[in-house]
């Protein structure tokens, strides 16, 4: 979507870098595309989005990846849709043409086999029917051929619509997954947790979800650096994948936070789930892989809720949350159960003002809205 002069180019990677410096974000592809797309000045939207969120409580990594999930994620999906639209209809034509001349040729054929019908109804020397044979067997052989091209013009275009498609689901793969750690992000929880409870619903099966956050990991971040603790958080996101059924819904919900959705899982197993999983995210062993040195252990606090019927997901996420807020204040790498009704839970979260909005987007229809400031 960037075509801009080499000097033009060089001039936005550069302005983008310093800025990323400037913002202390880490340079990834994806940061350092959201902020080539802010200083090119291509995309108003992105502009107002980065400076209001600078304006406001400072530029995180979190706000970072949003902005870029909605607003270049989105695009790159739809401009590999674009592509396909316009390769298909490449193909299509293609396609009509080869018809059109074949049709051409069944025309001219048929008109020389009636020809030639009426031709054996009159008198004929050997002369006049050897003509009419060549004339019928070159049009066979003609309209043969070009049959054959249409065969193998539809097999050519069926192979392209082939890779269309494959290209398509592996794009669409990519943009709900994230880079680092290979799980879902935030638009696949969205998804599937959507489509999970809706299921839950319907066959009245139990549903749980598990929020997880690793414990002082700015000061893990800070001590080993950014590098090692991106390391880490591969190494979370593995031991959680490694320790699940293939059902359950495993998604990095922002920057040190994971959020695991439990299809047919009560409160009491989603519990036992969580544990298993704090016990053995806390029995690994961090070692640098360039030096050996061992950086001791890394654990997670979990906050568990089960989904009450008809309750908002926004609620349904904002218990969990709060389980894990809770697991935190009781000293960290536990495991709390959240089970409170709304009112309670309104009241917990008066104190908390914007925190408390942080799941509404998971209400609506349409896609993640991102606030600025
Ligand atoms: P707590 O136990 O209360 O959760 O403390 P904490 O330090 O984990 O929580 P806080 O929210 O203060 O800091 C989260 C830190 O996570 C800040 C940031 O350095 C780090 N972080 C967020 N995203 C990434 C990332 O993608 N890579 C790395 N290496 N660190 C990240
Ligand atoms: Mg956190
Ligand atoms: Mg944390």
């Amino acid at each position: 979507m960037f075509e801009d002069s080499i000097q033009k180019a060089s001039e936005y990677s550069k302005a983008a870098l310093l800025r990323l410096e400037f913002l202390g974000l880490a340079p990834t592809p994806q940061n350092f595309e959201l902020l080539y797309a802010y200083v090119s000045g291509r995309l108003p939207q992105i502009k107002e989005l980065v400076d209001g969120a600078v304006r406001g409580s400072g530029f995180t990594a979190d706000q970072a990846r949003a902005i870029y999930d909605k607003h270049l994620g989105a695009d790159k999906e739809k401009e590999v849709l674009q592509n396909n639209v316009r390769q298909l209809s490449e193909e299509l034509a293609r396609v009509m043409e080869v018809i059109s001349t074949v049709n051409e040729g069944n025309a001219q054929f048929s008109e020389t086999l009636s020809g030639f019908t009426t031709h054996l109804n009159k008198p004929l020397s050997v002369e006049e029917i050897r003509a009419a044979v060549n004339k019928v067997v070159t049009e066979t052989k003609s309209i043969a051929t070009k049959n054959q091209q249409l065969q193998e013009q539809l097999e050519k275009s069926s192979a392209q619509i082939t890779v269309m498609k494959e290209d398509l689901t592996r794009v669409q793969k990519e943009t709900l997954t994230d880079t680092l750690t290979g799980v879902g992000n935030r638009k696949h929880l969205s998804n599937e947790l959507k489509r999970l409870v809706q299921e839950a619903e319907e066959q009245k099966s139990a549903l749980s979800l598990l929020m997880i956050d690793i414990d002082h990991f700015k000061k893990f971040n800070d001590t080993h650096g950014h590098l090692v603790g991106d390391q880490v958080l591969k190494l979370v996101a593995r031991t959680l994948m490694e320790n699940l059924k293939g059902k359950d819904c495993v998604a990095r919900y922002g920057g040190e936070e994971f959020v695991i959705v439990l299809p047919q899982t009560r409160l009491m197993d989603a519990q036992r789930v969580a544990d298993a999983l704090r016990t053995s995210v806390a029995q690994k062993k961090i070692i640098r892989r360039d030096t050996h040195a061992t950086l001791g252990q890394v654990t997670v606090s979990i906050g568990v809720a089960q989904y009450h019927a008809n309750e908002q997901l926004s609620h349904f996420l904002k218990r969990a949350d709060a389980g894990m807020y809770m697991a935190k204040s009781a000293g960290r790498n536990r495991v709390v159960v959240q089970d409170l009704d709304s009112i309670t839970m309104a009241k917990l979260h008066d104190h908390k003002g914007k925190e408390a909005d942080r799941f509404d987007d998971f209400d609506s229809d349409g896609e993640t809205e991102v606030a600025a400031g």
